[in-house]
């Protein structure tokens, strides 16, 4: 059991040899049965985010650059050029089934500095409440060779972190992860599914399987892929991806490797609130407040007294109740100078006072209480 069926957000990573045919043009039939697919799982109330390589590929054609080794600054161009063929493909795709595409473009450091990855989360978010398909990328054209990605499947982990996801699908031109290389090893066996990336696995991918995969990243890069998506809560299906409908295959039990996750996507995300963040200020709560803080409740303005220190909207601050002990740390909605005008009034107050209202201070999934954090 994979969870595809279940699962409520998934990514998707499509590889530039699934989507980009011989002749360097886009391959339409695999592109609009691939939508199909995605299409049947929305319609099951599913939200689908894909990571979709190809840009490159489909540049060299548009600029006729063939098929020799380009330089950086080549690649950047036909990335530049390729991006928009590449997202007209997807648009054509998923056209009959109403659904809009969007492209978002991001960079490692989108995903890596704090304020830009509250800012990539929200619009995506916004996307996916919208019912537009986002079809993420690597910024080529822009980033340099230090600070890229480099590979899809790490791209598409930290997307699946991005969103909280539940699954992350590789689809590639392999079914899976094997014992030692099958083609070359008849004894090969292979691994339906991966309850924890121990060494002895990882060694398995370094060794024989190591070039599996055609595109950049090899089985190597997808078990990388796989630790950060799993760190994030998110199992990651490794399956072929040139077959019809790879997503409603690897649901009916076609060959692949489910590499389980290390922990659920709400757990990732409160200890990752609770300690890879350095707080900008704090909110002193009375102590009903803080009585619902500790029920795992959102921190209202009614129960603030005091507001300390500076922050921007989005900021991680402490949360402390009247002798001052922390109870919890949390993602503010408001920056401090809005959130001392606000604090004490009841929540219907706040527009009157800000001409804007964001809800409760700190909304309870953006919240770690302190003992469930440790
Ligand atoms: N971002 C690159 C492209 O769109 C591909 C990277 C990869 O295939 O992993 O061409």
């Amino acid at each position: 059991m994979s969870g595809l069926a279940k699962a409520r957000r998934v990514v998707v990573k499509v590889g530039s040899a699934l989507l980009v045919g011989e002749d360097g043009a886009p391959d339409r039939a695999w592109l609009a049965d691939f939508a199909a697919d995605a299409a049947r799982m929305r319609a099951r109330g599913q939200q689908v985010v894909i990571v979709s390589s190809g840009a490159v590929a489909l540049g060299r054609k548009r600029l006729g650059l063939g098929r020799r080794a380009l330089t950086v600054p080549e690649k950047q161009a036909a990335a530049a050029a390729g991006q928009s063929a590449l997202m007209r493909a997807w648009e054509e795709a998923f056209e009959p089934h109403g659904a809009p595409c969007a492209q978002v473009l991001l960079t490692r450091d989108d995903t890596e500095v704090r304020r830009r990855w509250l800012n990539a989360r929200a619009t995506v978010e916004t996307l996916l409440e919208l019912g537009v398909v986002p079809v993420v990328n690597e910024n080529d054209t822009v980033v340099t060779e230090e600070i890229r990605f480099g590979d899809n499947d790490r791209l598409s982990a930290r997307v699946a972190q991005l969103v909280g996801a539940e699954v992350l699908v590789l689809l590639s031109d392999v079914d899976g992860l094997y014992t030692a290389d099958p083609r070359s090893n008849p004894d090969a066996k292979h691994l339906p599914r991966i309850a924890a990336l121990t060494p002895e696995i990882e060694a398995m991918a370094g060794g024989a399987n190591a070039a599996g995969g055609v595109g950049v990243g090899g089985m190597a890069t997808k078990l990388v892929a796989a630790r950060m998506a799993g760190a994030g809560g998110c199992a990651t299906v490794i399956t072929i991806g040139a077959r019809p409908r790879p997503l409603a295959a690897i649901e009916d039990g076609a060959l692949a490797t489910v590499i389980e996750p290390s922990t659920t996507p709400a757990a990732a995300y409160k200890a990752w609130i609770a300690g890879s963040l350095a707080p900008g200020g704090a909110l002193v709560v009375d102590d009903g407040a803080a009585a619902a803080v500790r029920r795992g409740k959102s921190l209202l303005a009614a129960g603030v007294r005091q507001v300390q220190g500076r922050f921007d909207k989005g900021d991680a601050v402490v949360i402390r109740d009247l002798s001052g002990a922390e109870i919890a740390r949390g993602l503010v909605r408001y920056e401090s100078a809005d959130a001392a005008r606000i604090c004490g009034l009841k929540s219907e107050a706040i527009e009157g006072v800000l001409g804007y209202s964001l809800g409760p201070l700190v909304h309870a999934d953006d919240l770690a209480v302190a003992s469930a954090a440790a």
